[in-house]
């Protein structure tokens, strides 16, 4: 399959990147990057030994090289400008940069439905992350007391994660919606209960040294539960993405979450 990378330079492109040269059915023919100085991936040090092109702008790169999915891992700002023109080509689209609103997401399912194309957004790539979701929609339908701490490093842009966002819309199916805390408590410095999603609470944590880190925490009449994840590397995301990328061959339509495609 012939994958091009969108934001090969950043933390998860170079990773997407390596994971791509590794995969013996696959094969990079182009990658995007934000005004590259570069024409070819081999004024990169990390790929000297390669021959790849790199290109500035995605549809002329979708033109030129003309791959048949593109992995975009750049920023909430273009992320969704980016696979809204993947898909309007026609081309797959594996889509890991978080920030794509509801309203964007159904705009880019009807495009990838219109064009009959495969596509794949996730906030999360690493499957100890999705089963993290699962076990706590599970739980919030016993325990409606929640509350999410998500803990990254200190570049990330976006807030509060894709993760927790996405962890949040799954508990409000299960869970019974109250609304959580003293009646009338007050913040005395703003912002100190956390951000609010359906009567739940949502914490963000930024600090250098993290990578990508959730905690989910229940509380009841004398008990407590915490589901954590913790990933350590951005190896962690790299058998979802790889998973993603071949798994938009058998599809028509748009699919959010990596949970929805594993078996
Ligand atoms: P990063 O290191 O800042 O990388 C982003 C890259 O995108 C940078 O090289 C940046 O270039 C480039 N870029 C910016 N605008 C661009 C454009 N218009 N065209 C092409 N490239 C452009 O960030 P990261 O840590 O890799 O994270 C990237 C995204 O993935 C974020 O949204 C993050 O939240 C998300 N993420 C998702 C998962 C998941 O599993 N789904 C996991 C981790 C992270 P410049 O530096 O030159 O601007």
């Amino acid at each position: 399959m012939k994958v091009a990378v969108s934001g090969f330079k950043g933390r998860m492109g170079h990773e997407v990147v390596k994971t791509v040269l590794a995969a013996e059915d696959m094969e990079l023919v182009a990658v995007l990057d934000h005004e590259p100085s570069e024409k070819n991936i081999n004024e990169v040090t990390a790929f000297s030994e390669l021959d790849v092109p790199v290109f500035g702008d995605m549809q002329a790169m979708l033109k030129a090289a003309e791959p048949e999915c593109v992995v975009d891992f750049t920023t909430p700002k273009v992320g969704y400008v980016h696979t809204k023109t993947i898909l309007e080509n026609g081309v797959r689209a594996v889509v890991g940069t978080t920030g794509i609103t509801t309203e964007q997401l159904q705009e880019l399912t009807e495009i990838a439905e219109s064009k009959k194309t495969g596509a794949i957004i996730a906030p999360n790539f690493a499957v100890g992350a999705v089963l993290m979701m699962q076990f706590a929609q599970k739980a919030a339908k016993y325990f409606p007391n929640v509350e999410i701490i998500e803990l990254h490093h200190d570049q990330k842009l976006d807030a509060p994660s894709g993760t927790a966002r996405k962890t949040a819309e799954m508990m409000a199916e299960t869970r019974k919606a109250i609304s959580q805390g003293a009646e009338g408590e007050e913040e005395t410095i703003p912002g100190a209960r956390g951000a609010e999603f359906d009567g739940m609470r949502i914490h963000s944590v930024r600090l250098p040294g993290l990578v990508a880190h959730q905690e989910v925490i229940f509380g009841a009449k004398g008990q407590g539960l915490t589901i954590r994840h913790d990933s350590y590397h951005r190896e962690s995301f790299m058998s979802g993405v790889a998973l993603s990328i071949r798994k938009t061959a058998e599809l028509a339509t748009l699919i959010y979450g990596l949970e929805n495609i594993l078996d």
